[in-house]
Parts: structure tokens; sequence; C-alpha cells
């Protein structure tokens, strides 16, 4: 499948690197990609420079959020949720449409230092932001209450016995998803219902930062026991 990733972050590079390594077409979104190759600091989680990842993954692209979007067959958002709605802005509505769109970002505010609080929160959320802005694209909010290496690796923590969610309008977009993130090793995949339930999965977040912080370690996750 042509699968277009916006962000070169931890969560950009993981489920793009994995992606293609399951045969997929993949490109990256970026603002700048100049500028994104230029970089030579480690970022703020100590991740190498954007051009060595990409050394090391040949066969993934680079390219301006306007065109990666155009030829996808599907578009995860992986950008900061404060530029979420700009990064897909950027790489058209008119690319986006009828396409399903899987977004794993989180709303995080680092506005009022650390922790990050979430905005929006409680009565409305990022997922059902973007589902608003971009009315013709089918809104899949999951892997959000994960770490990156879990999302594309979930047998780094307790085999893999443990949940992740969907949250969207379009029942098929969905099936499709949870295909995806099958494909991945995830074993147990709960439909939370129509987008609006993605309040409920960003609003796992103030809980997940302070278990990272207990836990001395971000290689966990919520397992739903029934
Ligand atoms: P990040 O640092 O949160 O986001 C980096 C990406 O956001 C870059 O591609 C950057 O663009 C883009 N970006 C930042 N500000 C922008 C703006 N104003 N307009 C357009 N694009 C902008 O990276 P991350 O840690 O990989 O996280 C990505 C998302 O996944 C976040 O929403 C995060 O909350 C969520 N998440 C992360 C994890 C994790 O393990 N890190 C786990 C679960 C969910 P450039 O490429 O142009 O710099």
């Amino acid at each position: 499948m042509k699968i277009a990733v916006l962000g070169t972050g931890t969560v950009g590079r993981t489920i793009a690197g994995a992606l293609a390594g399951l045969g997929h077409d993949v490109v990256i979104g970026t603002r700048d990609p100049e500028a994104t190759l230029a970089r030579t600091e480690p970022d703020a989680m100590g991740a190498a420079p954007f051009a060595q990842w990409l050394e090391e993954h040949g066969h993934v692209h680079l390219a301006r959020y306007a065109d990666v979007a155009t030829d996808a067959e599907l578009v995860i958002n992986a950008t900061s949720g404060a530029g979420s709605i700009a990064a897909l802005s950027a790489a058209g509505a008119e690319n986006l449409a009828g396409k399903i769109l899987m977004d794993i970002a989180n709303p995080l505010d680092f506005s009022h230092g650390m922790p990050p609080t979430l905005n929006p929160v409680n009565t409305d959320s990022l997922g059902e932001q973007i589902q608003r802005t971009f009315p013709d694209a089918k809104v899949v909010k999951t892997l959000n209450t994960m770490n990156a290496s879990l999302m594309v690796d979930p047998g780094r923590a307790a085999g893999g016995d443990h949940s992740v969610f969907v949250s969207g309008n379009d029942s098929d977009a969905k099936r499709e998803v949870t295909g995806l993130l099958k494909s991945l090793g995830h074993q147990d995949v709960i439909d939370l219902g129509d987008i609006s339930t993605a309040r409920g999965s960003e609003m796992l977040l103030p809980i997940w930062l302070r278990l990272w912080g207990a836990l001395g370690t971000a290689n966990f996750n919520f397992k739903i026991a029934r």
C-alpha cells in the first residue's frame, strides 16, 4: 500500500520504518526537507538526526507535507499535537478526502511546563478537531496510548498481551486500520466507537506520563483485562 507518514520524530520514523519493512511504499512528510536534513543535533528525545535515520532506511523517502499525500492510499498523522492541523492542512484537504487518516498524535500542551496538559480535553479531542477540519477524511485515532517502539513491536512488553484502541466514524476504515495493527503484531484491538471516543484514549495520556515516571521506563502498555 502507498502510505504517507506525516512527522519526522520518533513516531514517524518508527512507524514508517516498520511499515516499509512490511513491504509498503512509504514516504515521510516534513515542513521543509532541506531544513530537516540539515539538522545535525539529536532531537529533544535524544534521537539521532533525521538524515542519519534516512540513510539507514533507504527505502523510505522524504518530501514536503504538500507533496506526500497526493498519491497515498493511507495517511498517518505522527506530528506534534499543536502542529497537526497545520501539517494536515499543508498536506491538502483535497489529498485527504476519501482516505483513511490514521491519527497517532496527542494534544499535549507544554506551554505551562512539565508535565504537559491536554488541549483540547474532556469535551473535545484532537481526533475530533481533525475530523471536523477534514470532514471528507476517514479519521481513525489509534496507537496514541503507547510508546513508539511498542506501536510496531508489541511483543517487547508482556509478550504482546496488551490492548490498543481504535476510534472513528467509519467502520470500514476502522476495520482496515485493525488489519494494519494486526500486521504489526497487535492482538487485542478494541473499537471504542465514533471519533468522539478519542477523548478517552487521549485522556489516558496524563496517567501514561505518570506511569512513565513511576516505572522508570516507557516499555509498558495498558491491558484491558476482561
Ligand atoms: P514530535 O516532536 O511530537 O513531532 C514532530 C513532528 O511534528 C515533526 O515532523 C515536525 O515537523 C512536526 N511539527 C511540529 N510543529 C509543527 C507545526 N507547527 N506545523 C507542522 N508540523 C509541525 O514527535 P514524536 O515524539 O514522534 O510524536 C509525534 C506525535 O505522536 C505527537 O503528537 C505525540 O504526542 C504522539 N505520540 C508520541 C509517542 C512517542 O513515543 N514519542 C507515543 C504516542 C503518541 P518537521 O518535520 O517539519 O520538524
